[in-house]
């Protein structure tokens, strides 16, 4: 028997009809028994801009709105000659924004559960749509597979956090067994919706923005998949944005725990979260370019061959460094308790902290977390003060807290860089810093440089 592919297909390998052709023509190529695709390109955010203006009461607006992501799939529909009963599904969901939209309008009010339907609709669409092209490309090659557009609500059960719902594992592999369990007998292609979820009260959520990679690796878990796929637009994971490093390369390897560093500390290719079911599960994730699928893509898994000591590098901007101070702290205990309890208390998630005597930092990765109630009750314990405009960079890679002279040749390289605080120690994958934030780049091209052109590491 084949091996069991569940893969994902991201915004832009949705663009256009030929873009749909084409990814359809990589999971024919590979054999992936269940796909999951995003939204098609921009959809989400019309939709998210759709409920806001219908909830500020500017309908002619929201009518534009709704204008452009009905011609949007209209088009790729009629590109891709859908069949009547697609065409049907596809006009039932146009109702259905348009009535969702209609409501927030009347209502004055898109909660975040509201707004998780009317989110749900871009994957909904989509895969309608996706399902043809599918179609399309089996018949092409004499296929007999039959394409299945399958509901993934049935089985993603979710809690009620809405607009970041979290997914209930357990339930879930229960409800794969159930409706998901054919796969295996290589008749079916599956397609469906990433993104989107379903509470035991069959209230729809979404896992949040990017969310697709996840909900493909939350798949590949419940059905026990042998390879996650994750198609995008790039030729898997480089050693650092091209963006901000023309130098980047692409890595062909890397191992789980390097790549949760990587895209927990902002490598953009990977949702953080994909890698937790595939870590759970041992699945190897393949990411490769749906525009390019002969480039070699990236591995990410368990057991690597090389392990160099620094294999990439992130950029992640906008951060603020937080910093209590109370003469209090000296040699009491239950301090970083009490500041743990505030921040969890107000939902925010602290990345790096370093400690002195009587004084802790913390760093947040985006200052709208930090409102002014989150403030005064940190004031209650100790002096708060804020920094803005910083940067964090991490460096990836292995053996990072054992390995002698490491801190020096970083710092030789941005010597004239000031460091404004330094997180070593917890990981052996993990060397992390702050910079200002206009320096940001110009230390990780020198980095790069330094680590990865002239290191002797053959990464490609
Ligand atoms: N369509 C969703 C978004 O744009 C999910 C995804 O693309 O992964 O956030
Ligand atoms: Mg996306």
């Amino acid at each position: 028997m084949g091996q069991l592919i569940v893969s994902k297909f991201g915004g832009t390998s949705m663009g256009d009809a030929e873009c749909m052709l084409r990814s359809a023509e990589v999971s024919f190529r590979q054999g992936s028994s269940l796909i999951a695709v995003s939204a098609t390109s921009g959809t989400t955010n019309d939709l998210i801009a759709l409920g806001k203006t219908a909830e500020a009461q500017v309908w002619p607006e929201a009518e534009k709105i709704l204008t452009k992501i009905e011609s949007r799939h209209r088009k790729i529909a009629e590109d891709l000659q859908i069949s009547g009963e697609s065409q049907k599904k596809l006009e039932v969901l146009f109702e259905e924004m348009n009535s969702l939209a209609k409501g927030v309008y009347l209502l004055r009010d898109c909660s975040t559960k509201a707004m998780d339907t009317l989110m749900s609709l871009g994957e909904r669409m989509s895969s309608v749509l996706f399902a043809e092209a599918m179609g399309r490309v089996l018949t092409k090659h004499g296929s007999t597979k039959k394409v299945e557009l399958f509901d993934v609500r049935t089985v993603l059960r979710t809690d009620d956090s809405f607009g970041k719902a979290k997914a209930l594992t357990g339930e879930i592999a229960t409800l794969c067994s159930q409706h998901l369990g054919f796969l295996r007998d290589g008749k079916r292609v599956v397609v469906t919706q990433g993104f989107i979820g379903m509470t035991e009260d069959g209230f729809t959520t979404t896992l949040g923005r990017g969310g697709s990679d996840y909900s493909a690796a939350i798949l590949a878990e419940g059905v026990a998949a042998d390879v996650l796929e994750i198609w995008t637009d790039v030729a898997g994971i480089a050693t650092t944005d091209p963006r901000l490093c023309p130098q980047a390369k692409p890595i062909r390897e890397i191992s789980f725990k390097e790549a949760s560093e990587l895209a927990t500390f902002g490598a953009k290719v990977l949702h953080p979260a994909t890698l937790l079911p595939a870590i759970r599960k041992n699945i190897p994730v393949f990411v490769g370019s749906s525009f390019d699928s002969e480039a070699k893509g990236t591995w990410v898994r368990k057991d690597v061959e090389d392990h160099p000591l620094i294999r990439a590098m992130a950029l992640r901007k906008k951060q603020v460094l937080v910093t209590l101070s109370t003469p209090e702290m000296l040699h009491a205990h239950g301090f970083l308790f009490q500041i743990f309890k505030i921040f969890n208390d107000h939902k925010v998630s602290i990345d790096a902290i370093t400690t002195s005597e009587i004084s802790v930092s913390v760093t947040l990765d985006d200052s709208t977390l930090l409102n002014k109630k989150l403030i005064s009750d940190l004031s209650q314990i100790a002096e708060v003060q804020v920094e803005e405009n910083l940067s964090l960079i991490s460096l990836i890679g292995n053996n990072i807290n054992h390995t002698p002279g490491l801190g020096k040749q970083i710092f030789e390289a941005i010597s004239d860089i000031n460091v404004r605080m330094i997180c070593l120690g917890a990981s052996k994958h993990n060397f992390c810093f702050l910079v200002n934030e206009d320096q940001g780049a110009e230390a990780v091209r020198r980095l790069h440089e330094c680590f990865i052109e002239a290191g002797t590491e053959e990464m490609g």
